[in-house]
């Protein structure tokens, strides 16, 4: 190894309350400038192994899942004044990581993550994790009782454009029911959810509860997914990826949660505001340069807008700065990787080729980094593999509609139904194709507006199971109904008083 590979910071897995080094270390990438800025441990699937033995072992001795949630609340508390305090440094490790603008990661890749976990703490203490239910006077007296009791050992499986805040919409719900997990992060990307583990060691939450294991997603991940102690897996990732889960996942039927891909559709009503739409338009489809699941990536205009919103749009997509994600005036930085770049490159150069006009493109910076221009196509059709397929970058597919059924039905044609956008003057007419549209999350006037108080997930090929809002907790639990006969439990005075009363 060079001195240059020992001078930048280097992360090691958390594995049983210990930090846990290989000899073949991941080089980390800046994908802004190409440059080295960290190092982080390979890890095998024997250190998968590892992790869920300690994770086992943790569940079985109880310290976490006996604790009062009240206990686990305060814990979890601990970690999020932890991370608060050390914003400003995980910011600078999330820009450093995957190129997210630093306002970004200010507001959503950090600062929701941080946010998050203090909403699952609050859950803690909220959730009702023993429910007594209605009397039961026949055959006998008795009452019954809905537990909901951690599932047992949880694997956690992320991506690189959220890796914090993904990881924390794993951990958050497993931790506060008392669970176990383990994590993998993306081989690309495990700076900043390590800091998440080393928040939750400072925090004091017991050894083996919250274990990280850094590897590839086709060696420590297959075996994450398919290992016969992991009673659940929380995946976020591509469905190509997700399918293999679930069938890796179904030899010991594992409880699988999935939140994968998405093409957005992204309806803009005859009666919109037009200046408001445009910008809230190209903020669907560059946030974080388009490689956010829920981007609205297919624009549906109505033919009479259709020539004056494009204009408007390419007019404002020429305003946005590209370049330096550190810098504070910066809109777009850049994409992840070589082969991502690559990925979006084929299918900016297949438009023309399936009919589409490449009717607009952006400014890059010169010299190093993963740099691709913001793309806006017209005469797109819901037919054509740009319109069908995840592109995972910026740019936009323009498509034309007559009437508002013919948009419906556009935007419905879509093996993904994970978002979709609504832009109108008339809440009502927007609510009534919202209600049409078949997808998790719907915005109207607005996007990318995740909120942790309700539920995120797909319909259709985009996932499995809901993460965030107040049922988080159930998809982190198991339910047992718990029935006792009171004519056997109570003082026989108190039977022999209530159910005469009862009969009558
Ligand atoms: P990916 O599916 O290639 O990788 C995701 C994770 O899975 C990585 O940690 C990877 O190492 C691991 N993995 C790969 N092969 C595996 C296997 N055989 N078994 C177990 N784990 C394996 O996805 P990506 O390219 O890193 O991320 C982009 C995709 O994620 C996009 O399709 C995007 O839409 C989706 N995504 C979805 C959401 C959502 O909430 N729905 C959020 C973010 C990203």
């Amino acid at each position: 190894m060079t001195e240059a590979v020992l001078e930048v910071p280097h992360f090691r897995m958390y594995i049983d309350g210990e930090w846990v080094d290989t000899e073949d270390r991941y080089h980390l990438i800046n994908p802004a400038d190409e440059e080295l800025w960290a190092t982080s441990a390979r890890g095998s699937a024997a250190d998968a192994d590892a992790a869920v033995a300690a994770a086992v072992a943790a569940h079985e001795r109880g310290e976490w899942r006996n604790a009062t949630p009240e206990d686990r609340a305060a814990t979890m508390t601990r970690m999020v004044e932890i991370l608060n305090d050390r914003m400003d440094d995980l910011v600078e490790m999330h820009v450093a990581e995957n190129g997210v603008t630093v306002r970004q990661a200010m507001a959503f890749h950090v600062g929701y993550s941080i946010s998050h976990l203090q909403y699952f703490a609050d859950m803690a203490r909220t959730y009702p994790f023993e429910t007594p239910g209605p009397m039961l006077g026949y055959p006998t007296m008795a009452a019954g009782i809905t537990r909901r009791e951690p599932i047992g050992v949880v694997a956690g499986i992320v991506p690189w454009n959220f890796p914090m805040l993904l990881a924390v919409w794993k951990l958050g719900p497993a931790l506060a029911a008392g669970n176990c997990i383990v994590l993998k992060p993306d081989e690309k990307t495990p700076a900043t959810l390590l800091e998440v583990a080393r928040a939750a060691h400072e925090a004091g939450v017991p050894p083996g509860v919250l274990n990280v294991v850094t590897g590839e997603g086709e060696e420590v991940g297959r075996r994450l997914s398919s290992h016969p102690d992991v009673r659940k897996i929380a995946f976020t990732g591509s469905t190509a990826v997700g399918r293999l889960i679930a069938q890796q996942a179904s030899e010991n039927l594992k409880k699988v949660t999935l939140e994968l891909g998405g093409k957005g559709p992204n309806i803009v009503l005859p009666d919109a505001d037009i200046d408001t739409a445009v910008d809230g338009a190209l903020f669907a489809f560059c946030l974080y340069q388009g490689q956010a699941c829920e981007s609205g990536t297919r624009l549906l205009l109505p033919d009479a807008l259709h020539d004056e919103f494009v204009a408007k749009m390419i007019e404002r997509a020429k305003l946005m700065k590209v370049g330096p994600p550190a810098d504070f005036d910066t809109a777009m930085g850049p994409i992840i990787s070589a082969e991502q770049k690559a990925r979006i490159e084929y299918y900016i150069e297949l438009a023309p080729k399936e009919g589409a006009t490449i009717a607009f493109q952006g400014e890059v910076p010169d010299g190093p980094g993963h740099w691709v221009p913001v793309t806006i196509l017209t005469d797109v059709t819901n037919d054509m593999r740009v319109a069908r397929e995840e592109i995972f970058g910026p740019v936009l597919c323009v498509l034309r509609y007559t009437d508002v059924q013919e948009a419906i039905d556009i935007a419905n044609d879509s093996e993904y139904g994970l978002s979709a956008g609504v832009w109108s003057e008339d809440v009502d007419a927007a609510m009534d194709v919202a209600r049409q549209l078949e997808a998790g999350t719907v915005w109207i006037n607005d996007w990318h507006m995740v909120n942790v108080m309700y539920p995120f997930g797909g319909f259709k090929q985009s996932g499995i199971g809901r993460e965030l809002g107040p049922h988080a907790l159930d998809e982190y639990t198991e339910q047992k109904f718990v029935h006792v006969d009171l004519s056997r439990s109570l003082d026989r005075r108190i039977y022999d008083l209530v159910v005469p009363a009862l009969e009558g």
